[in-house]
């Protein structure tokens, strides 16, 4: 059984569409086809969402009205029959007329989640529409009856395996199977989501679940490049990564892949490549336990960053002051990226600020605290890294004008990463692919 997933991109025009069909009847072996929302319509239905929360229902309303007409023309590009153009039409009727009801209810968190749910479930029910409608036989198969996260909103592979395995079992003909990424039902049975860009997360999930022979990323790019294309103009795919490498890249901010992505599939051994739908005979990027060779692969960044600085009140750092520290972050369930400790402070960062108010209550008691926010956080992924005696020398003297804030090296084999005020990420980011990579 393979996995292939195919982005927003790759699914957001009709052509694309034909395309993915293509792709995915290629070669005989089973499949189960993981699809996101077409390009542009999760952020609709943020805004819906965001429009509704705010009490402003005609907004809300004419967004709704501009996303149905943009799905009616997308049927009309990508539906030949008339028969199949009015089935595609109720389905996505219904979708909408479900958006219109709930402007007319009180909204909550909950029902934001079913909001945000729809776009994944739309692009499947259309693309099995063109499936039906090229006669390539294939099955529905529905996210919510076996993606979950529990009461801490942690996807399962056991517990999902299990659900998975009976939803085949019920179907065990088909050889093609579609469903959505990024929508789960969490511990209360509610329908809930993995997050932005989720959808690389539900594939890697599904992909261990199974046990499949590989992992398919589609995406608009061909594969994992050295620096973020959206920012630096000479950027080239990295052939090779190991899951570990991946797994850094992904968490501190290269958007080709959600930021949890790698563990399910690097926890059960299965092989992830990253594929471009456009240009589908590029190499990519293959992703495998082992690195093929030391050294820089990559560097990413992770915008967001709050920076805490703790000077112990104390002269000297008295033991206990550290395990007092974590605690605050613990009891909040905020995890800290990067850490330095002197003798007498200690400066952590954290991106979900969600409890800053009270972390930094919590903290003041123990030290003079200071907080500096708009950090971003610049990663440069390798093997070997520290073992790379020079890589220190080459990183500061390609950053010679620029003020970094924190270095942290060492705590991993991986990753060298420094912490800059995100008004400088770009010259970093062009600094380092000139200074470690020789590109402009
Ligand atoms: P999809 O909709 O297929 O999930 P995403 O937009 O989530 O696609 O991810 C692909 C995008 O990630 C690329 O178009 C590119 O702009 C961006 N990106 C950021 N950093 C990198 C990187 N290091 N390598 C490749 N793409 C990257
Ligand atoms: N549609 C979701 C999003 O835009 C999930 C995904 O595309 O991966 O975040
Ligand atoms: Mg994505």
């Amino acid at each position: 059984m393979k996995i292939m997933k195919f982005g927003g991109t790759s699914v957001g025009k009709p052509e694309r569409m034909f395309q993915v069909a293509d792709l995915i009847t290629r070669d005989q072996e089973p499949k189960i086809v993981v699809l996101s929302a077409l390009s542009g319509t999760t952020n609709a239905l943020v805004a819906i969402g965001d429009a509704m929360s705010g009490g402003d229902k005609q907004k809300a309303s004419e967004l709704i009205e501009s996303l149905h007409a943009h799905y009616k023309t997308f049927i009309e590009g990508l539906l030949k029959t008339e028969v199949l153009q009015k089935k595609a039409n109720t389905i996505i009727n219904e979708h909408f007329d479900f958006l219109r009801i709930i402007l007319k209810i009180s909204f909550n968190d909950a029902l934001n989640k079913d909001i945000l749910a729809q776009g994944e479930l739309m692009s499947t029910k259309l693309f099995c529409c063109y499936l039906e409608e090229k006669g390539l036989d294939h099955h529905l198969l529905p996210a919510l009856d076996f993606m979950s996260i529990d009461a801490n909103d942690e996807p399962q592979v056991p517990s999902i395996k299990s659900k998975i395995t009976n939803a085949l079992e019920q179907h065990p003909a088909k050889k093609l199977y579609i469903t959505q990424g990024y929508i789960c039902r969490n511990a209360k049975g509610e329908v809930d989501n993995l997050k932005r860009g989720g959808s690389d997360y539900s594939a890697s999930l599904i992909a261990a679940a199974v046990n499949a022979s590989v992992c398919e990323i589609w995406t608009d790019i061909d594969g994992m490049h050295n620096n973020d294309p959206r920012i630096v103009h000479s950027t080239r795919p990295v052939e090779h990564l190991s899951f570990d490498e991946a797994a850094e890249l992904a968490y501190f901010g290269a958007k080709i892949l959600h930021p949890a992505s790698i563990w399910p599939a690097q926890h059960y051994n299965i092989p992830v490549k990253l594929l471009n739908t456009m240009e589908p005979e590029a190499k990519g990027t293959i992703i495998l336990k082992d690195a093929e060779r030391d050294g820089v692969k990559a560097v990413a960044a992770k915008d967001g960053i709050v920076m805490l600085k703790i000077k112990s009140s104390r002269m000297l750092l008295a033991y206990g002051f550290l395990r007092k520290i974590f605690e605050v972050f613990e009891k909040y369930r905020t995890s800290i990226d990067m850490i330095t400790t002197s003798e007498v402070a200690v400066s952590v960062t954290i991106d979900n600020t969600t409890y800053l108010d009270q972390i930094a209550k919590e903290l003041q008691p123990l030290g003079e605290l200071e907080i500096i926010n708009q950090q971003t956080i610049v990663s440069v992924v390798g093997n070997k890294l520290t073992q790379n005696s020079n890589l220190m020398m080459r990183l500061f003297d390609a950053l010679n004008n620029i003020p970094v804030n924190m270095v942290s090296y060492g705590g991993s084999l991986h990753n060298v990463s420094i912490l800059v005020p995100t008004t400088l990420k770009n010259d970093t980011l062009k600094a380092l692919n000139k200074g470690l990579f020789g590109l402009d």
